[in-house]
């Protein structure tokens, strides 16, 4: 086996050493689901059905590849549609279901994992091959019989430590990984601000993504490095490569604490400039952690992972619990609440609505919110109330421009009035910001500054919403240019425009947790960084080894130039000039 070095976009830095597990996301756990005596024959009726059903589609598929490609490949189906026929197979589930009252879904899986048993331990190896048809048939079968999304991911059950590697990962997926044993994740497709790679950022773990046809090349129990700095997934590492690779992970390791030291003092510049670092949210399990880390308070809470992984959506109640919880615990710090930004490449399957209607340019964040105030209200509610328990800020993501701000801020004006009706408190004071992620935004940022308590700068999809790349993209990942003259400009817009009202602009995006682009955003004049709670030490690190006078210097300089490519290099010159200490651990 011959060491394989595959080539994907950078996502989350640090090496992971480890054993592979590929995620194929159609492999299914089916719970048990006990039945009554009287419903044996209407699970019975259901199963023949899925078979039925299945064999109606395995029949199209063998029409559709024989029309196609030609007779001799559609072959493979005959042997699906001999399984289906298995009368065996039929009276063992139905035995089944008979005498220990289960699901025919239950029963279903459970004679069928037998069968795929036997499969894997045959002899011949052309038979033994066979398994994943089989499989596919099993899989076929099972989503005939259940709703979609009451599949459960083998994911939720991992119990050893393990590299995930997938095609693709959900959002829900990787906060159903929170807490669990993943050392890091490779995934086919995906660009460096894809919601992996946030999750992987809070978690802590290593990734690369966008590797193309990684889970093709990797087998499960492989052993790979993952290198999240290059974005880089080494198969089948020989023993120098590991050598090298270890060598470098103890000197990461070592080097986790090293700026423990400043993390009660300001983020002050060497000549004066006071600023804020805080920390970006995700899961609220993720708390104590950035307590360690010195944040200054939440600069986004995502809310959006509140309505994943469910069945049903979450009740003001619930919400109201977990966000007092938030802003109690972070108190006096502030608590940035956003709220629901539903879309692009995060789905809420309680909702079941079909992916396609939610694109990246499809009905997103608010425009969603706008057509379901229920859900909308529900939120707010929840939120205004949790305001009183901490220093809570709302805030809305991917405002279009000022007609936009004040239609939701109308429904929050109706929402606060029930509240007083109600006699139920809420911060009165309570801040309202804008997030600035689309460019007619940033465009109309003077009109919104009047109006607006504060800006967000979500340079992730300003980015992508700026350039016309998508920032999940593999394809197009090397034209993702977080300092493209056209976003500079749009940032020093922002910057300038909220100013010039008195308010603070902060930059919640995945730039500001990279010490070249913080450098810049800082003599940029941005107020205050949000980030992954694992990055917070070296930008504040950066913060205090730098006058602020340089890094406008360096971005007056940034704006003169006429090329991404060329401000990164004069800011990651600039950066081993000023801050060698941080240029060293992440530059080198
Ligand atoms: C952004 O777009 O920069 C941002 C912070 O929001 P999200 O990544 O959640 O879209
Ligand atoms: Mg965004």
């Amino acid at each position: 086996m011959n060491e394989l070095v595959l080539k994907g976009v950078p996502a989350a830095p640090g090496i992971a050493i480890g054993s592979a597990y590929i995620v194929d996301k159609q492999d299914v756990i089916v719970p048990a689901r006990a039945i009554l005596e009287k419903e044996i024959p209407i699970e019975i009726a259901r199963f023949e059905e899925a078979l039925l059903k299945t064999r109606e589609q395995i029949s199209a598929l063998k029409k559709k590849i024989s029309d196609e490609i030609g007779s001799q490949h559609a072959q493979i189906f005959d042997a699906h549609l001999l399984v289906l026929e298995d009368r065996m197979l039929f009276d063992d589930v139905v035995k089944k279901i008979r005498t220990d009252k289960q699901s025919a879904e239950y029963a279903f899986s459970s004679i069928f994992k037998k069968y795929i048993k036997v499969f894997a331990n045959i002899q011949d190896e052309y038979l033994r091959e066979r398994s994943s048809d089989v499989n596919d048939i099993a899989r076929r079968v099972l989503k005939n019989l259940i709703d979609e999304t009451r599949f459960m991911h083998e994911l939720e059950n991992l119990t050893e430590e393990l590299i995930i590697i997938a095609h693709d990962l959900s959002p829900s997926d990787t906060a159903s990984m929170f807490n669990k044993n993943v050392l890091a994740f490779a995934t086919d497709i995906g660009g460096r601000t894809s919601h992996t790679a946030i999750m992987a950022k809070s978690l802590g773990v290593p990734a690369v993504v966008g590797l193309k046809d990684a889970t093709l090349r990797i087998s499960n129990q492989d052993t790979v490095i993952v290198d999240g700095r290059m974005g880089l997934v080494i198969l089948n590492p020989n023993d120098k490569t590991l050598s090298i690779y270890r060598a470098e992970q103890e000197r990461i390791l070592s080097m986790r604490n090293r700026f423990d030291d400043i993390k009660e003092l300001p983020s002050e510049t060497t000549d004066g400039r006071k600023l804020e670092v805080l920390a970006n949210l995700e899961l609220p399990e993720e708390i104590p952690m950035i307590l360690t880390r010195g944040a200054a308070g939440i600069g986004l809470y995502r809310t959006e992972y509140f309505y994943m992984n469910r069945v049903d959506l979450p009740t003001e109640e619930e919400q109201f619990i977990a966000y007092k919880k938030v802003a109690q615990t972070m108190a006096p710090y502030p608590v940035t609440i956003r709220t629901l930004d539903l879309g692009g490449d995060k789905f809420i399957s309680s909702l079941q609505i079909p992916r396609d209607m939610y694109p990246f340019l499809g009905w997103r964040a608010l425009k969603f919110c706008l057509e379901r105030p229920d859900i909308f209200k529900t939120q707010l509610r929840a939120i205004l109330r949790a305001s009183k328990f901490g220093k809570v800020r709302l805030m809305y993501p991917m405002v279009s421009g000022p007609g936009e701000f004040r239609s939701v801020n109308a429904i929050l004006e109706l929402v606060k009035s029930n509240l007083r009706r109600e006699n139920i408190a809420f911060d009165e004071d309570m801040e309202v910001g804008v997030m600035i992620e689309v460019p007619s935004a940033a465009m109309t940022a003077d009109i919104l500054a009047k109006e607006a308590k504060f800006f967000s700068i979500g340079t992730n999809d300003l980015i992508q919403y700026t350039l016309a790349i998508d920032r999940v993209n593999e394809q197009t990942a090397a034209f993702y240019e977080p300092c493209h003259p056209a976003v500079l400009r749009l940032i020093q817009r922002t910057v300038d425009s909220g100013h010039k009202e008195n308010i603070k602009i902060g930059l919640c995006g995945e730039m500001s947790g990279e010490p070249i682009y913080a450098l810049l955003l800082l003599g940029l004049g941005v107020d205050e960084f949000s980030m992954s709670a694992g990055n917070i030490l070296q930008i504040k690190k950066l913060i205090r080894s730098v006058g602020y006078q340089d890094a406008q210097q360096l971005a007056q300089m940034a704006l003169t130039l006429t090329t991404g490519p060329e401000v990164e290099d004069l800011c990651r010159r600039r950066l081993q000039e000023l801050a060698p200490d941080i240029f060293n651990v992440d530059g080198s």
